[in-house]
């Protein structure tokens, strides 16, 4: 039972580690777009776990793919050996990835794989500044947490990096959204030059930032702010990071990358969490030269192991033969459009933002526009008692975000808008 398994983990894994909800869920299966919990419930699944399942539960394709790499009997020895599954996802990841001549280097988490970006950019660039932006999430490695901007994610204090902190594209209360639209790129950009003038010796290793802020809550900057920095990091050969864990293949709809809505390639782009569907795959693709620079051998014993890559090329294959990207697209405007108009008026919801099937609501105290945590608590317990899963994040813990499988039908957006718009009706009136 959930009540035991709950006393059970709270004894021995670290009081840390969040649990969602007042009561905790724990998941025993899922077919599609629904989990069902170990009292029977089922839930309409708007979150993937952290946008970790990226196609769906059960999906035959990526089962069947799965099970005959288990069927060989090899599960995996080590990368010491040639494995035909990974040299062919790494194949596919370089050409869509639009670097040059990429190289790929996998990894098992997304912090692994900034960390591995990290250390490529500082040995390449044989310095350890690093460009980092407020309000990032880049994981839970002793580097990464040095490069993300958020306190509660990040409490050391002995960060191994020399960081220097850029403004993101903070919507609510950021410098930057006070501005005119079409200021801000420029605001962004001489603050960039200012951060490399008055705190760094100007020999900095890389910019490390996501094209849209996952944990902070999907904040966007404006598009093109990379584009705008890459002029100045150029300057300096400075090298640029694209942390796509959360914004990569599809998702915004728009573009396969994040990166491509700020119309510049990054030197390197990390990617983790969707690609394998659950199966722990993630990694580096970037310009061979810095890759490359790396002067120590290197290798991971699980990285790319079979099973994960078998999962990663079934879950690449899928996204590709089914256009993903363009489900992504239509039915996030469905969801995006009708969740606008159902808070139009409503002072407590200061901002619905996002692109694709990545969205978010921002809840406010009416007049002062303070954050609300309580608020969005609420919501948030409400909408799972309607039957729907979605995430929390944001800098104040006031923000719901929704990435939910890129193969969420129409009807199913329907439905879950229903529940998120009456769970918002009903905790806003109270
Ligand atoms: N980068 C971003 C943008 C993330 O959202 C995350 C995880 O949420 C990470 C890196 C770390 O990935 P992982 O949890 O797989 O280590």
């Amino acid at each position: 039972m959930t009540d035991d398994l709950l006393a059970r983990h709270r004894a021995v894994l670290p009081s840390w580690m969040p649990l969602y909800y007042a009561e905790p869920i724990e998941l025993v299966s899922g077919e599609g777009r629904r989990v069902t919990d170990a009292q029977g419930r089922t839930y309409l699944d708007f979150f993937g776990g952290v946008l970790t399942n990226m196609i769906g539960y059960d999906i035959a394709e990526i089962r069947e793919a799965v099970q005959q790499q288990l069927a060989s009997g090899i599960v995996h020895t080590s990368t010491l050996y040639l494995i035909r599954q990974q040299v062919e996802l790494a194949e596919k990841i370089a050409r869509l990835s639009g670097i040059p001549d990429a190289r790929v280097f996998f990894t098992n988490s997304g912090s692994e794989a900034n960390e591995a970006a990290l250390l490529m950019a500082t040995n390449y660039r044989r310095s350890h500044q690093i460009l980092a932006v407020r309000n990032s999430y880049h994981g839970r490695t002793y580097a990464t947490m040095g490069v993300t901007g958020n306190r509660g994610w990040s409490p050391s204090a002995l960060n191994p990096l020399q960081v220097a902190w850029l403004h993101s594209g903070e919507r609510l209360r950021g410098l930057l959204a006070r501005l005119p639209e079409g200021d801000r790129i420029d605001a962004a950009v001489e603050d960039l030059r200012e951060v490399l003038a008055t705190q760094t010796s100007g020999d900095v290793a890389c910019l490390i930032a996501e094209p849209i802020q996952g944990v902070g809550g999907f904040v966007h900057p404006p598009d093109g702010l990379f584009a705008g920095w890459k002029k100045v990091l150029d300057e300096h050969s400075i090298l640029l990071v694209s942390d796509e864990v959360q914004t990569g293949w599809g998702r915004t709809g728009e573009h396969f990358w994040g990166y491509q809505a700020h119309g510049v390639t990054p030197d390197l782009l990390t990617f983790a969490k969707g690609i394998g569907n659950g199966f722990a795959l993630a990694g580096v693709v970037g310009r061979a030269d810095v890759l490359e620079s790396v002067p120590a051998i290197s290798f991971s014993t699980f990285g790319g192991n079979p099973v994960s890559a078998a999962a990663g090329n079934a879950v690449l294959d899928y996204l590709l033969d089914h256009d993903l990207q363009a489900n992504a697209a239509r039915v996030g405007a469905i969801l995006g459009d009708g969740l606008r108009a159902a808070v139009a008026g409503l002072d407590q919801v200061a901002e619905v933002r996002g692109k694709g099937l990545m969205l978010a609501v921002e809840f406010v105290r009416p007049g002062t526009g303070e954050p609300d945590p309580a608020l969005t608590g609420k919501v948030f317990e409400a909408c799972r008692q309607g039957g729907l899963l979605v995430g929390k994040g944001g800098l104040h813990g006031n923000v719901l975000r929704m990435g939910p499988p890129l193969t969420l039908t129409e009807g199913e957006a329907r439905e879950g808008l229903a529940i998120l718009v009456e769970a918002i009706r009903v905790e806003v009136v109270r």
